[in-house]
This record gives C-alpha cells, sequence and structure tokens, in this order.
C-alpha cells in the first residue's frame, strides 16, 4: 500500500460516518484546476533540457490554494494532485482561510549545478504565473526545496509584476519576509497537540517518557520542546542509527553531539545503540515518528506501549495498525493535526506579507498554539460523537468546514 491508497480509506470513512453530502463528495474528488508545463533550461553544457512541471489547485472553497513545490524525480500528475488534496484537508482541521495546492517538477536537483537550478526554478513560476499569485495560490517548499528556491520563484514572479510580492510564496529566509517561528513551527505544532493529549487522558509531562524515531527537523525541535517541559527523551534515531539512554537524555546536547560527529548518533556519552524497529516498541508514554512514511503497520502495532501517537512524519501509520491502536487504547495524534503547525505558520507568514507588519517569534507561537489547540479540540469531539479514530475524525472536521464553505457559496 502507498501513502496515497492508505490517505483514502479514513477519507472514504469519513465520507460514509458523517453521510457527507453527494454534490460535496463529487465537487471534491477532482481539483479545481490543474496545469503542466515544460520548461526548457539551458544547461552549462550549452544544450537545452525541458523538464515537465505542475501546478494542481484542489480546492479555493476556504480560501486561497495553499501547498509545496517538491523537486523529485517521481513527481507525477496524479501525485501533485493528490497532494493538493491532502493539503486541501489539512488547512481546514486547522482552519486556516485556505484551500489545497501542490507543484513539483520531474527532476533530481542533485545533478544540477546552482545555476541551472536556479534558471529551473525561476522558468517554473513564470510558467505557472498565471495560476498562482498572493490571492490565488501560495506555493511553499517541500521535498527537496528551500528557502533559497522560494526566493529566486519570489523574485521571478515579483520582476514579472513589477513589484516586491513577498506574499507569492512562504517559506522564505527572514530578509525577504520569512516569519519568526517557522524553523522550529512543526515541531512546535507536535509539542501543543501532545500537551493537549496528555491533559486529554491526565498524564502529568514530568512523569512522562518519549521516544522519537527521526531526528530531523521536526524530531529535534519536537524533543527539544517536550525535554523543555519536562518529559524524559529515552531514545532517538535518525537513518543511520539510534540511541538510547534509560535515565533520559538532553536532546540539545544531542543536536550539538550531532554536528560534531557527522550526523551520526552512536556514541554520545551515557548511550546505548537502539534500532528504529525497537524504538517504536518502547515502553514510554509518547512516541514521535518524524522520519518516514509506513512505520506502524499491523505487523508492530500490537507491540507499541505508547500511550500516545504524535504522528510529526507525513503517513506513517497504515490505517489497519489504527484499527489495533484503537483498541488498545493508544491516542493517535493523526498527521493532517500534529505537524499542521508547519503550515499554520506559513498563514502567517503570508498574513505578515500582505500587511507588511512583521511579528515577534512570542506572537507567532501564541497564535499558533491558539489555533492548534482548538484544532485538536474540534477532532476529538468529532471522534467521540462519530465514535471513529482520530484519524478519520480530523478528515470529518475538514470535509464539514469544506462543505459548509461551498454551501455559503452556492457551489452545492
Ligand atoms: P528532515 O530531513 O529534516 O529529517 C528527517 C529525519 O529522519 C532525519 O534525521 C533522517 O536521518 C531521519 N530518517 C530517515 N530515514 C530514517 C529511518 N529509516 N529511520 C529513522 N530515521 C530516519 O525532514 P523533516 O522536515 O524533519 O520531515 C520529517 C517528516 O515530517 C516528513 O515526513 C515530512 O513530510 C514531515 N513534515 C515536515 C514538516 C516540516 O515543516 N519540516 C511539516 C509537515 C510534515
Amino acid at each position: 500500500m502507498d501513502i496515497f491508497e492508505m490517505a483514502k480509506i479514513p477519507l472514504q470513512q469519513a465520507i460514509e460516518a458523517m453521510e457527507l453530502d453527494e454534490n460535496t463528495a463529487s465537487i471534491i474528488s477532482q481539483p479545481e484546476k490543474v496545469l503542466e508545463v515544460s520548461i526548457p533550461v539551458r544547461m552549462d553544457n550549452g544544450k537545452i533540457r525541458v523538464f515537465t512541471g505542475y501546478r494542481s489547485q484542489h480546492s479555493t472553497a476556504m480560501g486561497p490554494a495553499k501547498g509545496g513545490i517538491r523537486f523529485h524525480p517521481g513527481v507525477t500528475m496524479d501525485e501533485v494532485k493528490t497532494l493538493s488534496f491532502w493539503m486541501t484537508c489539512k488547512c481546514a482541521v486547522a482552519n486556516l482561510p485556505y484551500g489545497g495546492g501542490k507543484g513539483g517538477i520531474i527532476v533530481d536537483p542533485r545533478e544540477l549545478s546552482e545555476r541551472e537550478l536556479e534558471a529551473l526554478s525561476r522558468e517554473y513560476i513564470y510558467k505557472i504565473s498565471a495560476l498562482v499569485g498572493e490571492y490565488t495560490d501560495i506555493p511553499a517548499p517541500d521535498v527537496n526545496t528551500n528557502g533559497k528556491i522560494m526566493s529566486w520563484m519570489m523574485d521571478e514572479y515579483s520582476r514579472l509584476r513589477g513589484y516586491a510580492v513577498p506574499g507569492l510564496i512562504t517559506g522564505k529566509p527572514l530578509t525577504l519576509g520569512g516569519s519568526l517561528g517557522r524553523n522550529a513551527a512543526t515541531g512546535y505544532g507536535v509539542l501543543v497537540s501532545t500537551k493537549e493529549a496528555f491533559k486529554k487522558i491526565k498524564i502529568d509531562p514530568k512523569t512522562a517518557t518519549c521516544a522519537v524515531q527521526g531526528f530531523g527537523n521536526v524530531g529535534a525541535f519536537s524533543a527539544q520542546l517536550l525535554h523543555d517541559i519536562g518529559v524524559k527523551i529515552l531514545a532517538v534515531s535518525n537513518s543511520k542509527g539510534g540511541i538510547y539512554c534509560k535515565e533520559g537524555m538532553d536532546p540539545y546536547a544531542v543536536e550539538k553531539y550531532l554536528q560534531g560527529n557527522k550526523g551520526i548518533l552512536a556514541g554520545f556519552p551515557g548511550s546505548e545503540p537502539i534500532s528504529n524497529a525497537d524504538l517504536l516498541e518502547l515502553e514510554v508514554t509518547v512516541l514521535v515518528p518524524s522520519a518516514l512514511e509506513l512505520q506502524i503497520t499491523k505487523e508492530n502495532a500490537a507491540r507499541i506501549k505508547a500511550k500516545i501517537i504524535s504522528e510529526g512524519a507525513n503517513g506513517p501509520t497504515t490505517p489497519d495498525a489504527d484499527e489495533i491502536l484503537k483498541e488498545k487504547n493508544v491516542l493517535v495524534i493523526p498527521d493532517i493535526l500534529a505537524n499542521s503547525g508547519g503550515v499554520t505558520v506559513s498563514y502567517f507568514e503570508w498574513v505578515q506579507n500582505l500587511s507588511r507588519f512583521y511579528w515577534t517569534e512570542k506572537e507567532v507561537q501564541e497564535k499558533q498554539e491558539q489555533i492548534m489547540v482548538e484544532a485538536f479540540r474540534a477532532v476529538c469531539q468529532a471522534a467521540e460523537k462519530y465514535n471513529v479514530t482520530p484519524r478519520v475524525a480530523a478528515y470529518i472536521v475538514a470535509l464539514g468546514r469544506i462543505e459548509a464553505a461551498m454551501k455559503a457559496r452556492g457551489w452545492c
């Protein structure tokens, strides 16, 4: 099963549980607009190479489309369409005034020189400029794209318009209107939703323990912020292996160690090695999968001992594992809720760009917390009302809001 097949199962369960109106269901089954573009780039050897790119706007019912741009050899139109639908749902769970979009180019960026990459980025945004814009469709970084690429795209689009348009795109560096708090935003969202889960099942964070799979952007911030509220971090891992400290570790010291040790966690003072598979099955209060998809499956779900799973990564748990975890009373905070901190602070970046008025990091975090707490509570209420898993409940919340917006606009 791939991640797209996987997303369809809880979605279908949500449609059935809430008896979603047939008209709404048929409108959201297709993106509103898709564009395929050819992108000729003069390569360093003087020859022209033509790349293919896509942009999909799934929905604009709740506001302009919002979603990243990925550079990957495996990008397809179908993938981009599905991911744009996912963004519609993620934005709606957080109740952001956005629909969903996604874009991509079929390319392995590691094969390009910096000049070629810049030329590709600029030509792509030029080619999709009829679709994107600060009030219509706002891109962001995704797999293999970053702040530098966003800056080139913002610049190219601004040249077309004749004035600076920072609100075109989010994930920019601070100097071009990026938001404070964006780097930590997804980890901060994992913290906020985990704190809500602690309250819900009456756990004092100071008595809690945690294991984090994937000590990258999301995982490292999650570990550090949970550590700050007193949670004991027992294990962390990355693609090169994991470490376990019976008495808990300082994730700030782990990050420093990692930087000086070529990205290898092994050998961190006071730790012993642990495999990624064993890490998932540790006796901990919270498990934060923040690396890859398809990690908790029907093979290992029965052996999971965590009371809470906060999904930092996209798609780490399969639907059949969800059922097993529900039976075991494990509280799973689904990806479209737990990792929505990233898109929430992207929304703040856009708001700041439109108003040309910038917030402090504290303001960003306070506003993020408010949005994510409300989203968490809405999902819990729906899970109780419809007696479904939190993942299905998150889709119910999203679809309910999208349907209400469509009805109010007279679309169905
Ligand atoms: P990242 O590249 O910064 O970190 C990923 C980490 O996972 C790295 O430490 C890597 O070594 C580790 N990893 C890779 N393979 C592994 C394996 N087999 N076992 C254990 N660890 C492994 O990426 P990120 O930005 O932290 O994203 C992680 C996940 O979170 C992805 O699923 C991503 O889609 C999702 N996500 C990220 C954001 C964001 O704002 N960065 C927002 C929403 C969702």
